[in-house]
């Protein structure tokens, strides 16, 4: 899974291909977080030498010769696999099973029928391109590819009138029902984007209807953007886009046991098995191709639709809901407890007091089918840049905090793996300084790159010390892309956008493993990646002849990606004083907070922003102080008790009752959006109750929102003691 819909379409042709590092940069003689930079300058440049583009090429090719399903045998050969390469490397290594419920499918049948009984359609239609064509493709006949469907569904037998929704937003919905289209019983039809899958699914339930079907519109990732596979990047006639419609903005992970860590230990009694108590959906929702759309699309008739829902298919598109159109879905699922495995490494850290002090870093394995993208080119990365901190163990490095790399399983049912180990070990992950997560790794040449506030200038300073193999550094050609193309991404942009012309971090919002450090356990995170014209995204063609011809031909990005994840873990790993920034932070949250108070009055809603308003500004100066204070210790001055404030300043932003509604995400400044999934909503209990106008509950999220950041304000005030 990944955060957002479209990546970038700039494609930057790079003949150059970069291989070494010696030479290519004068080295940085002053990072924030050092008191003298000269030691871990060397060990900066012995690590970056060692990621190999070729290795990673290796690597990739192996972990993606075969589908590789979470809990399948097939996965379990990719965490033996990966195990192999951390122990190699000097990482102790052990593999943590969980037992998550998770369905396979078993029959999946979609038809649709016109008026007369005609049938318009039957599929789903297996995903095939010409083998004659371009190359053709030489994974898709493989027999263990599973047919596509959404992880989460239930089973059902549903035959009913079909209607379009558009992308299924909250505001689609609303739009049907002014237009007087009644959803209630009917099979909604909907296009990928604008919003996370589950949502769509939530709100269709929430609406009444009796079943989804999601399609991948040619205008969003096909041919409107460019030639389709095998001859271009772009999603061929029958690539479907598989994935979860978990209801992740509820809680992520296995979804009986929300907060408890489902290890096999772990009694049946304490699991929860009443299904409106869970984070699925009771209506039966599968993924289809535009080949499969088509027909039903067609023939639909019903008022035109509005004219921006008109997709990239070559006729008018209409809403429907007349009896022109009915759809049959028939799906079983086998559902039951499903063993799967995270793979954990850890160095140890040689610091006194600082040593338990973890430095987690992580991606999943698990694909949908064979995953080149999305996750193994993070992985493959992930793997290089472990094999560089293997080499500086052999030279007589030793890290300050303790380093943890993880290899989650199961992230595309939802995050399970990383849920439920994060779950497992919340309580030493309390002190955990930051958590770096890295999923699609790599889909082209452009870097991006999303973080918690604290995190964003330590990215930038990151990104500014690995060159870039179209010249440069990374930072410096990121900064290019962005400039050429400022709004190329749906995640939501900080509010406190950087002055003179530096790139601009995104926000954190889910669909990807760092949801439960942050916005669970109040742990700095940041998620990093490398995009291009990526059409095939959760489809057979993700796969090792697409990455090589679309992707990154030479690994040279799959190079670029392990050292920037790995200077990540490098730096936090030994930093004198943690390099975190909190007077961005402060600024971000003083225009939260007032963007909402504008909100609140526009809606005419009776709340009181004074206690909140407040608190954020005293966040904001306590985040100034602390900063001249980072400045000064790293001076001089013994650095750990104000290690230790700045650690528990995050971690003091979280609200232990948690939102209202979904009480597992505990950050007061972040979490997915409850009717968006992917994309960050700010100071979300407020920003959600005022969307609802909801006085009472804005009010005491208000209320919850001002004691956060008072806590965390104290505890910065406390430092600078
Ligand atoms: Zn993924």
């Amino acid at each position: 899974m990944r955060r957002s819909t479209a990546w970038a379409v700039i494609f930057f042709a790079s003949t150059f291909a970069f291989q070494g590092f010696a030479g290519a940069q004068a080295p940085a003689t002053h990072v924030f977080g050092y008191k003298d930079f000269s030691q871990q300058a060397k060990w900066d440049h012995a690590f970056m030498e060692v990621p190999s583009a070729k290795l990673a090429g290796e690597e990739l090719k192996t972990l993606t010769a075969a589908p590789h399903w979470a809990s399948s045998p097939e996965d379990h050969a990719t965490a033996l696999y990966v195990a192999e390469k951390f122990r190699a490397a000097g990482l102790h290594t052990e593999i943590q099973p969980f037992r998550v419920w998770m369905n396979r499918p078993v029959t999946i049948e979609i038809e649709a029928f016109d008026a007369t009984g005609k049938r318009l359609m039957s599929g789903p239609t297996p995903e095939h391109v010409d083998p004659k064509a371009y190359g053709g493709d030489p994974f898709q006949d493989d027999p263990r590819i599973l047919p596509a469907f959404n992880g989460s569904s239930p089973s059902g037998d549903v035959t009913a009138d079909v209607v379009y929704a558009n992308f299924g937003t909250l505001e689609d919905f609303k739009k049907l029902a002014s237009l007087g289209v009644n959803i209630k019983g009917k099979i909604v039809l909907v296009r990928y984007g604008g919003n996370f899958r589950g949502v769509k699914v939530y709100i269709a339930q929430q609406y009444g209807a009796a079943g989804v079907l999601i399609y991948s519109d040619p205008g969003d990732d096909g041919y409107v953007k460019g030639d389709m596979y095998p001859r271009g990047p772009y999603r061929p006639e029958t690539g479907v886009q598989r994935g979860s419609v978990q209801f992740l903005p509820l809680y992520p992970g296995d979804p009986e046991t929300p907060g408890v860590a489902s290890t096999p230990e772990l009694p049946d009694s304490a699991r929860i098995t009443d299904p409106a108590k869970m984070n699925q959906p009771s209506i039966p929702s599968n993924p289809i191709s535009y080949h499969d759309a088509s027909p039903i699309l067609e023939a639909l008739d019903g008022p035109v639709s509005p004219r921006d829902w008109q997709g990239g298919l070559p006729f008018t598109y209409h809403l429907g809901g007349t009896g022109a159109v009915k759809a049959h879905m028939h799906l079983v699922q086998d559902y039951k407890l499903r063993t799967i495995w995270d793979v954990v490494g850890t160095i140890d850290g040689t610091d006194a007091d600082q040593k338990e002090d973890w430095v987690v870093a992580g991606n999943h394995r698990d694909a949908w089918v064979y995953g080149a993208v999305d996750p193994n080119s993070g992985t493959a990365a992930m793997l290089e840049a472990v094999h560089g901190l293997g080499d500086l163990l052999k030279q007589g490095w030793k890290p300050k905090r303790r380093i943890v790399i993880g290899s989650w399983d199961a992230e595309e049912e939802g995050l399970m793996g990383s849920t439920e180990w994060a779950e497992m070990h919340a309580k030493e992950l309390a002190h955990a300084v930051a958590y770096f997560n890295t999923d699609v790794g790599v889909a082209g040449p452009d870097f991006d790159a999303a973080a918690v506030p604290s995190l964003k200038e330590f990215v930038r300073d990151v990104t500014r010390q690995v060159p870039s193999p179209k010249g440069g550094t990374v930072y410096e050609q990121w900064q290019a892309t962005q400039q050429a193309s400022p709004r190329r991404r749906g995640r939501t942009m900080s509010a406190g956008a950087p002055a003179s012309g530096e790139v601009t971090i995104e926000n954190l919002g889910s669909g990807s493993d760092y949801t439960p450090f942050i916005q669970h356990l109040g742990v700095p995170s940041t998620d990093i990646g490398s995009g291009g014209p990526y059409g095939v995204y959760h489809s057979v063609f993700d796969n090792y002849n697409w990455f090589i011809k679309f992707a990154d031909p030479t690994f040279v990005y799959e190079q670029q990606q392990a050292r920037v994840f790995g200077l990540e873990i490098l730096h936090m790993a030994d930093a004198d004083v943690l390099p975190y920034d909190y007077r961005l932070y402060g600024k971000d949250v003083v225009g939260y907070v007032a963007d909402a108070q504008k909100q609140a009055s526009d809606a005419k809603l009776k709340v009181d922003f004074t206690a909140a308003s407040a608190a954020a500004q005293r966040f904001e100066a306590a985040g100034q102080k602390v900063y001249a204070l980072q400045a000064a210790a790293i001076a001089g001055a013994n650095e750990t008790k104000l290690n230790a404030a700045l650690r528990d300043a995050e971690s003091a932003l979280l609200n232990d009752a948690g939102l209202p509604r979904r009480s597992w995400y505990k950050h007061t400044i972040y979490a997915p959006g409850e009717y968006t999934g992917y994309a960050a909503v700010v100071i979300p209990g407020v920003s959600e109750g005022i969307e609802a106008n909801d006085g009472a509950r804005a009010q005491g999220q208000l209320d919850a929102l001002a004691a956060a950041l008072n806590r965390s304000a104290t505890i910065l005030e406390g430092a600078a003691k």
